[in-house]
């Protein structure tokens, strides 16, 4: 395949013997080779400022909100600069522009480390399959990969065709990163537009990831009836052998289940378990289901310390950096695969299978570095079978008997409750832990982060960390939850059944639970907000360690939220995508609506296609937990597709939020597409990205974020009805604001009528002179002439 990229000419005015032409563009390369399956939109390969101007027609309603978390900036040895007051720093930066800067920063870190990924999934499945490998999603999935399409304007076809693409995604982090290099960008808007569009490439990243692995892995090709599995510790058979892999990246556990299997070892679970811990977990299950998933990044310590695994695999991504340590606290060899996280490992790469077992299994190290992926299958699989009976008797955490005597030093100083990052009460918990009572310890083990904080400024030297984990023991050991297999992307044959009841708002939202659920109660919340909006009809989807954490919570008839609700993209569906780089294929979902249903031209087209998911597709992404680099990136992804997003009380120490004013009339007045006229919507969706602090906030959130101003009357009143209905159960009084969403009578909800039309007769409203219109942010999209 060519590796050339697409030259784009522009000319004002071409005239030869034979043609005369104004405004002529010529594109020679890729998009030259692309066969014409649509018309070309107008932002092919879109660089650093093709889509500027839709950013800033964004950020002129959703205005960035900051509230920077230090006055100094000391990225450059011109500092430390300090920017409090509206002072500048020596370059000239004012603090609005440098919080921006480091929104940046962090976006192009998520975005790059899902590309990094991307890229070595593909580089190496293209070694192991070829770059002429076939991108076929199966008969119910003709939009193979939606951002591709919209982003590009390519069609993939082949796995070489990816690896096209990510040079693109690689260029643009690139360009974007060295935008906050000292002395470039110095206006925050502009931070904001590059920081919008480094994220957008990240969904194409993850979008590239996560095809590349279904296709080439077989993993589940949108099912909806993908298969129920287990999560927790409780799943592993403990007389077996155990491998587990931490990360991201599944090529590595892929590698060790292909070994058991070719040496007649079996599947997974038959001689050796293999279970995975955070994505990796979610995609190895998807490559075979009698894997296990143990559970999410929240738990690694906790499992490290359980000394459950008989060796350890790491690959990429929120991996604890001292994974090596508590590994070796167990007893348990660490195999690294991934240079991006290779902990200072002897590199073994050319050393024979049996040398490096036999380094592995006698401790000569406690782990090694080992980049060829199959060479570390087979290791990881031979040492777990050597390890396992030299290491039946490791168990770092004590029994019951031993947690009195570990917690008897403690006087009760309250140095690690000072300590502690969300003040849990660990002091009260190990001091009554000495007297005999483990109640409180065990209560902890919900809330703690697993930081081990307490424990490293103990003076006393108390484990606190693993004395709340031995007073829970008992339940950690037979903890399972039932889960369904991650099933990747949504299938174009559910989006034609549920894009017209979603546009019309009849089913009154999409809601996709995000990220990492690593805060106190973090997992429970989840688990019980996607509960509420499932039940509610809502469709719900989730990935990542959130789609672990939501099975942790049981209904009435002791069901998880995959056992009692369908897995289809459908009213009242559960549907888990999986690992997080599935989240594309949420977002994807939300394209396909606008292009399968409503037609709109999807091939290089973002604007419009994002335009019209913000006025008309009522999906809300909630990222309820703690926000790494990557959920920054996921999350301002979606916002510049038209995508409001929840971020938990973690999320706001990124400092900024994309806040609309309700009250700003004009913000919140768009064009109607039919007759060009100016009409004010209602703030709907108020907010691009908004930080909440409690659970219940967030549920009333999601149900009023929900709203476009394309709903109808029907639609209208069910989403209120559940916005009602949510903040009456919190604050007991109706939404103080509800006259911004009821835009004439048939709108109110049947159940509050008389009570909501007090209230709106108390504020003087009026019904709306144009309550239907055609809305849209776009003058070129226009149709009649004003
Ligand atoms: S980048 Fe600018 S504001 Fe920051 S330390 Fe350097 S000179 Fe100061
Ligand atoms: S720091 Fe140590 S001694 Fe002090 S209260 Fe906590 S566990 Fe007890
Ligand atoms: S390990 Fe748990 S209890 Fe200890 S400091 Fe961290 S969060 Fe607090």
């Amino acid at each position: 395949m060519a590796e050339k990229g697409p030259l784009k000419m522009s000319a004002k005015e071409l005239i030869s013997g034979l043609v005369s032409a104004k405004d002529v563009e010529v594109l020679i390369g890729r998009i030259a080779m692309e066969e014409e399956w649509e018309p070309l939109g107008p932002t092919p390969f879109p660089q650093i400022s093709t889509l500027r101007s839709w950013d800033h027609l964004l950020l002129s309603r959703y205005k960035p909100f900051y509230a920077p978390f230090c006055d100094y900036c000391c990225l450059c040895t011109y500092g430390k600069c300090d920017l409090s007051k509206g002072r500048l720093g020596a370059c000239g930066l004012d603090m609005k522009a440098q919080t921006a800067r480091i929104v940046l920063i962090a976006c192009c870190i998520g975005a790059s480390t899902h590309l990094a990924h991307a890229r070595h999934m593909v580089d190496h499945l293209i070694e192991k399959y070829g770059e002429d490998y076939p991108i076929n999603l199966g008969q119910d999935i003709a939009i193979e990969m939606p951002h591709a399409r919209l982003i590009t304007g390519i069609k993939p076809k082949t796995l070489g065709d990816l690896a096209y693409l990510l040079n693109y995604c690689e260029k643009e982090v690139t360009q974007c990163l060295s935008a906050a290099h000292t002395g470039q960008e110095g206006n925050y808007i502009d931070f904001e537009s590059k920081a919008l569009h480094v994220s957008m490439i990240d969904h194409l990243a993850m979008e590239i990831a996560d095809v590349a692995q279904i296709v080439t892995f077989n993993f589940p090709k949108g099912d909806p009836n993908a298969p129920l599995t287990w999560i927790g510790l409780g799943v592993l058979d403990l007389s077996k052998p155990v491998v587990l892999c931490i990360g991201h990246n599944v090529s590595a556990g892929v590698e060790v289940i292909d070994y058991l299997e070719k040496a007649g070892l079996g599947g997974p679970g038959e001689t050796v378990e293999v279970a995975g811990l955070c994505c990796t977990a979610h995609d190895i299950v998807r490559y075979r289901d009698q894997a296990k998933i143990i559970g999410p990044i929240s738990d690694q310590l906790r499992i490290i310390r359980s000394g459950a695994a008989d060796v350890i695999m790491t690959d990429e991504q929120c991996i604890r950096t001292n994974v090596v340590y508590e590994a070796q606290r167990v007893k348990t060899p660490v195999v690294a695969v991934s240079d991006k996280a290779s902990y200072g490992l002897p590199d073994v790469s050319e050393l024979p299978v049996e040398k490096i077992v036999e380094m592995l299994v006698s401790g000569s190290t406690p782990g090694v570095f080992l980049p060829d992926l199959e060479k570390a299958g087979a290791v990881v699989a031979i040492t777990a079978i050597r390890m396992a009976p030299l290491r039946q008797k490791f168990k770092i955490i004590p029994d019951p008997p031993q947690i009195q005597a570990q917690a008897s030093g403690c006087t009760f100083c309250g140095t690690c409750r000072r300590n502690c990052p969300i003040d849990l009460p660990i002091d009260q918990a190990v001091f009554n832990a000495k007297k005999g009572d483990f109640e409180l310890l065990s209560m902890l083990h919900d809330l703690c982060l697993g930081c081990a904080r307490c424990e490293q400024v103990c003076p006393r030297k108390i484990p606190a960390l693993s004395l709340i984990e031995a007073a829970f023991q008992h339940k950690i050991k037979t903890e399972k939850y039932r889960i369904r297999v991650g099933r990747g992307p949504i299938l174009d044959t559910e989006i034609r059944e549920v894009g017209s009841p979603i546009v019309l708002g009849e089913i009154p939202g999409v809601v996709a639970y995000v990220g990492c659920a690593n805060f106190p109660n973090g997992a429970r919340e989840v688990g019980i907000m996607a509960r509420e909006f499932a039940r509610r009809g809502y469709i719900v989807t989730l990935s990542g360690c959130s789609a672990m954490v939501a099975s942790y919570v049981r209904n009435e008839e002791g069901k998880t939220i995959y056992e009692e609700f369908p897995g289809t993209f459908d009213r009242g569906g559960v549907v888990n995508v999986g690992s997080c780089v599935a989240n594309a294929h949420i977002t994807g979902a939300a394209i396909k609506i606008a292009n399968i249903f409503a037609k709109r031209p999807l091939r290089a087209n973002y604007e419009e296609i994002a335009d019209y998911i913000l006025n008309r597709v009522g999906a809300v992404g909630v990222a309820w937990g703690a926000y790494s680099q990557k959920a920054a990136s996921i999350a301002t992804g979606c916002n510049r597709l038209g995508i409001p997003v929840i971020v938990g009380p973690q999320g706001s120490k990124y400092r900024r939020m994309y806040l609309g004013r309700a009250e700003d009339k004009e913000s919140f007045t768009v064009y109607d597409a039919r007759t060009g006229e100016r009409v004010w919507i209602g703030p709907a969706p108020e907010h691009l990205i908004i930080a909440l602090e409690t659970m219940e906030e967030c549920m009333v959130w999601t149900a009023k974020l929900c709203i476009r101003p394309n709903d109808t009357t029907k639609g209208r009143m069910i989403k209120l009805t559940h916005y009602v209905d949510l903040y009456k159960r919190i604050y007991g009084k109706l939404p103080p604001d509800l006259h911004y969403f009821v835009r004439t009578e048939a709108d109110i909800p049947i159940t509050f009528k008389e009570e909501i039309m007090r209230y709106l007769k108390e504020v003087g409203w009026k019904p709306w002179e144009k309550p239907s219109i055609d809305p849209t942010l776009l003058k070129r999209l226009i149709r009649a002439q004003v």
